[in-house]
């Protein structure tokens, strides 16, 4: 069977860094997406790809369901040792969602938020199950589909490879006809674009490798809050006669080269060596005259990525800085005003802030519009404003209380007035 393919992964923007991986190599398609840390992320993600890909050829590269599913396991083992011996990269998990394609038949192994879906007679259909919190809680009908796209603990995940020594994987097998399409994805698509227009792009097929860059778009123009990673399989014969004709698509992703046999990462692109090149060219006399402009244009690309890392660095740091001193004012999980350390909001099932200082002070203590306040969270240009917030909310509460307390006084005093009255 003749399968286009397409794939690409992009940083989003807001993220500082893309922690998913993808391999698009025929026979073999993985997303994953890495969490934990600003390291462990891609150390995860990437390990499980490794680790699959090159276990695969190890494997002699007909597996049975059973020697998919270990192999997976293998890697969480992996990206478990790891996580145990590095402090630095404790805590660090990633999805995991493969296909293995031999012929019509896709062998598929899924761990975690990523998806897997069909696309087949003008229908998509996921056929991954999520690991989420909210998954669960959808699936026990608890919530509606849309309701779990905008819920607070959407990136919680139940299951992951490397955050336990064990998983449990989902395996399935899907036969695939003529007319199909496929996609993997990670959360960074489908928590930014619904299925609907997923379904959209995909019913065009004329080519896998323009649906892929035009679901990364959609997902950045919806705001692209986490990374994007696409990787779409198409039998119908309008995309294969397009990907038989199409030069191969230019790396233009935000995730690492890797090598399609081994699967390790890939150097970025190498300048020639000064010195094989003229031991290689000991004849061609006239082409050192090439040699100080070449030259130059290496001083100019080596100043370009001095330049880049210089600017990377300052961002990099810079949003530290910026999550070290910034704090704001709100209700923490047991319902007491606390002043938080960071910014509002998740980074990879990550928190991006953490309670700093809780206080005693009960949020349904408050009048309503500091409650209100309060849980929308009060932003702070330092620790000490925080605090002063906080005191400020802490005189207003006992005011209110002290208004209620006379309120239900004089209500007293009256019923007991009026009928010692008459
Ligand atoms: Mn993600």
């Amino acid at each position: 069977m003749k399968v286009a393919v397409g794939s690409r992964s992009d940083v989003g923007r807001v993220r500082d860094g893309n922690q998913d991986s993808y391999f698009a190599e025929r026979p073999l398609f993985v997303v994953a997406d890495g969490m934990g840390g600003h390291l462990g992320g891609d150390v995860a993600s990437a390990t499980a790809i490794e680790t699959i890909s090159s276990g695969l050829s190890d494997s002699g590269g007909h597996p049975d369901p059973d020697v998919l599913a270990e192999l997976v396991k293998s890697a969480n083992k992996r990206i478990w040792d790891r996580s145990q011996g590095d402090p630095s990269l404790r805590g660090m998990g990633t999805t995991c969602t493969l296909m293995f394609l031999e012929e019509d038949e896709g062998l598929v192994v899924h761990v975690g938020d990523s998806r897997l879906y069909l696309f087949r007679e003008g229908g998509l259909n996921q056929l991954s199950e999520d690991h989420t919190l909210v998954g669960q809680m959808v699936r026990e009908g608890r919530l509606s589909e849309e309701e779990a796209r905008h819920h607070p603990q959407r990136s919680i995940i139940t299951r992951a490879l490397g955050v336990d020594a064990d998983v449990r994987v989902d395996v399935f097998q899907i036969e695939l006809r003529n007319d199909d399409a496929l996609l993997i994805c990670s959360d960074g698509l489908t928590s930014m674009v619904d299925d609907e227009d997923i379904k959209k792009v995909l019913e065009e097929g004329t080519d896998a490798q323009t649906a892929a860059d035009r679901l990364v778009e959609l997902a950045n123009h919806a705001g692209g809050e986490d990374n994007i990673t696409v990787v779409v399989l198409d039998t119908r014969a309008e995309a294969v006669a397009a990907a038989d004709t199409a030069p191969p698509p230019p790396d233009s992703t935000g995730a690492p080269v890797r090598d399609k046999d081994t699967g390790e990462l890939g150097e970025p692109a190498e300048v020639e060596d000064e010195g094989r090149r003229s031991a290689g060219a000991q004849d061609e006399e006239d082409e050192s005259g090439y040699e100080p402009g070449r030259s130059s244009w290496i001083r100019r690309l080596v100043w370009a990525l001095a330049l880049l890392i210089v600017v990377a660095a300052g961002a990099y740091f810079g949003l530290r800085y910026w999550l070290n001193n910034s704090y704001y004012v709100a209700a923490t999980g047991s319902g007491v005003v606390g002043v938080y350390q960071g910014v509002d909001g998740r980074f990879a099932g990550f928190d991006l802030s953490h309670v700093e200082v809780s206080t005693a002070l009960k949020v349904s203590d408050l009048p309503q519009n500091l409650r209100d306040n309060v849980n929308n969270g009060l932003g702070a240009d330092s620790l000490g404003d925080a605090k002063s917030k906080v005191s400020s909310l802490q005189d207003a509460a006992t005011r209110y209380q002290q208004q209620l307390k006379k309120q239900r006084q004089s209500r007293h005093k009256k019923r007991s007035g009026s009928g010692g009255g008459t």
